[in-house]
């Protein structure tokens, strides 16, 4: 139906006659004449209709914006001083022959100008037309581009496309399932999976050696900002290769992915401990594009009658750190009090500071609702520690050592995006060496990454302390946002079912919910390993997207529903009763009201 698209009209095509096909962006009636912007996902080209040319411009003067037509005509160029420079196609126009009208449109909900805000409910309400935007067509298809790169990369290195189950059994990556209701087993659930992780490791069983899979996940948590229920991962899986294997090739993966579709060259990745993560900036994804960082200063402060601090000093689980702003002495009360707000998003009490006026005249020099309490000598020992100067402030968390890290670290980030701080556009960084384990609040072991990560010691050692153990996982961070994160499994049942143990998951239940990878490591399992990486934060990350719901076709809200299909709705009793279901009743009324559009329950 056409010959070219609207977008790649140019010079090259003047005294052409060209076919164009797409939606009427815009029209403007110019003294007797009519100017179409004609839209495909290519770009935009402008139509001209003379009144010479009766009956075309007669159908011109019926279209409204988002008809869809098809245009033939001469391509010429723009008369002079009608260029349009910041267009593609702003030096030529199209001189309309021929015109038809494909479909009448309604008048949209929202005007496709880029201009124009529109809230996003009603963007996500209208999807189809939103993604019509030139702006999110991009990012579609420099996502699609970036998958067949990785596929191309990981095919050529051997590596082949295995699809697994969506219909499965739960796989722990440490969130809330979702889950669907057997018709043929009453009573009985799949799990949608987490990941495709013992999937991909029982392929290494089999031999496939080299899989890879670009893999939808599900994970039922409460939504964050950078969170989808449904998200995509690049996984990937392979036998008789170690961390330096893994951590080579998919950092050869990335690093030729920036350069061939971004023209980025990335720095070399820096491996860095978990612990020294945690220590300098209080996050296992540190963004090292801020120049900012946690100093320990809990020993100074130890002994001080300042409860706040010598308490969280003297406990084994507690932190106090400091952060250095330079020149930070310059914030205002009103900065502080909104960074003190910020703090307590993620469980800081307050947020105690020093202002350095002038060292030179010691205590006298501090500004500081604290310094009374730390005493002068202890006062100017943390901002030395600090490594404070004149005009800057420091920062101080005191509390548990999680609370400490998640406040401090991501102030850091604020305030290194506030003060404009960075100091390059790209930072990435492998982090190493993971605990096994972390503590639950109720004083129970869980995986930091997944039961089937390898300790980095044997069994026995494991059994012994294990919450002294590392991992032989790594996460990829890039900008302070993880990648993507993997590790070297556990090849051998005997470890497996050992780690198992250790998360209080005794040998019935581990038979009762692994048993096919318990069987499956006792068959022949050939050392393997991998990793996975998030697809729609890795494209949010490349396209500077301000929300992972605008890199996904057809996302999610917050709430976890779908505003164009209304998923999820109520479903006609009939399947309930097929599904062995039946509805509590406060279900019933909350189902009834969440989804108007869905057949409502009888009963
Ligand atoms: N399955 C892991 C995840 O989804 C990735 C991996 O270990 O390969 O995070």
């Amino acid at each position: 139906m056409r010959s070219h698209y609207c977008g790649g009209i140019n010079e090259s095509h003047i005294d052409q006659d060209v076919t164009l096909c797409g939606w009427v962006h815009r029209r403007r009636d110019h003294g007797g004449v009519i100017f179409l912007d004609l839209r495909d996902r290519d770009g935009i080209a402008q139509v001209v209709f003379n009144p010479e040319a009766a009956e075309s411009f007669a159908i011109a003067e019926k279209v409204r914006s988002e008809f869809v037509i098809q245009v033939s005509g001469r391509v010429r160029r723009r008369p002079a001083g009608t260029e349009n420079n910041t267009m593609v196609t702003g030096q030529v126009e199209v001189v309309c022959h021929e015109v038809s009208i494909l479909n009448a449109a309604a008048t949209p909900p929202f005007p496709l100008d880029e201009h124009v805000d529109v809230g996003e409910d009603v963007r996500l309400r209208y999807r189809f037309i939103d993604l019509r935007r030139p702006e999110m067509l991009k990012r579609l298809r420099f996502r699609s581009r970036v998958t067949s790169y990785m596929r191309n990369f990981l095919d050529s290195n051997g590596f082949m496309d295995v699809e697994t189950p969506i219909l499965t059994r739960a796989t722990p990556e440490g969130a809330r399932d979702y889950l669907v209701p057997s018709r043929t087993h009453e009573g009985s659930f799949f799990a949608l999976p987490q990941s495709p992780q013992l999937f991909k490791q029982l392929l290494m069983v089999s031999g496939a050696d080299r899989y890879y899979q670009i893999a939808k996940c599900f994970r039922d948590e409460d939504l964050r900002a950078d969170r989808q229920p449904e998200f995509t991962q690049i996984d990937i899986e392979a036998s008789f290769i170690d961390e330096e294997g893994l951590m080579g090739l998919t950092e050869t993966m990335m690093r030729d992915l920036f350069r061939e579709v971004m023209q980025v060259d990335l720095p070399e990745f820096p491996r860095m401990p978990y612990a020294e993560a945690m220590r300098r900036f209080g996050s296992d994804k540190p963004d090292l594009r801020i120049p900012l960082e946690l100093v320990d200063v809990g020993e100074l402060v130890a002994n001080v009658d300042f409860k706040v601090f010598a308490g969280p000093a003297r406990d084994p689980k507690g932190r106090v750190a400091a952060l250095r702003v330079p020149k930070g002495g310059e914030l205002t009360r009103k900065q502080i009090d909104d960074y003190t707000k910020y703090v307590g998003i993620y469980g800081a009490k307050g947020l105690a500071y020093i202002k350095v006026n002038e060292l030179s005249k010691g205590a006298e020099g501090l500004q500081s609702p604290i310094v009374k309490f730390l005493g002068d000598e202890v006062a100017l020992a943390v901002v030395e520690r600090a490594g404070a100067e004149d005009g800057d402030i420091v920062f101080f968390g005191a509390d548990r050592a999680t609370v400490v890290n998640e406040a401090l670290g991501a102030l850091r980030v604020r305030i290194g995006h506030d003060m404009n701080l960075l100091t390059r556009e790209w930072a990435p960084l492998w982090v190493v060496d993971f605990p096994m384990f972390e503590e639950t609040p109720d004083g129970g072991l869980t995986p930091i990454h997944h039961p089937f990560t390898a300790p980095a010691c044997t069994a026995d050692e494991l059994a012994a302390a294990p919450a002294a153990a590392l991992s032989r996982a790594y996460d990829m961070v890039l900008n302070g946002t993880e990648l993507g994160g993997g590790s070297i499994r556990i090849h051998d049942a005997t470890m497996q079912s050992t780690v198992f143990r250790t998360l209080g998951i005794d040998d019935e239940e581990a038979q009762a919910k692994f048993g096919f990878l318990l069987d499956a490591l006792k068959y022949g399992c050939p050392p393997h390993g991998g990793l996975a990486f998030g697809l729609d934060r890795l494209i949010m990350l490349m396209t500077g997207a301000s929300s992972i719901r605008d890199v996904i076709a057809f996302p999610k809200t917050q709430s976890a529903t779908c505003l164009m299909t209304q998923a999820p709705g109520v479903v006609e009793d009939k399947q309930l009763k097929e599904l062995h279901i039946r509805l509590r009743r406060s279900a019933l009324t909350s189902a009834g009201d969440a989804a108007t559009d869905g057949a409502k329950p009888q009963g």
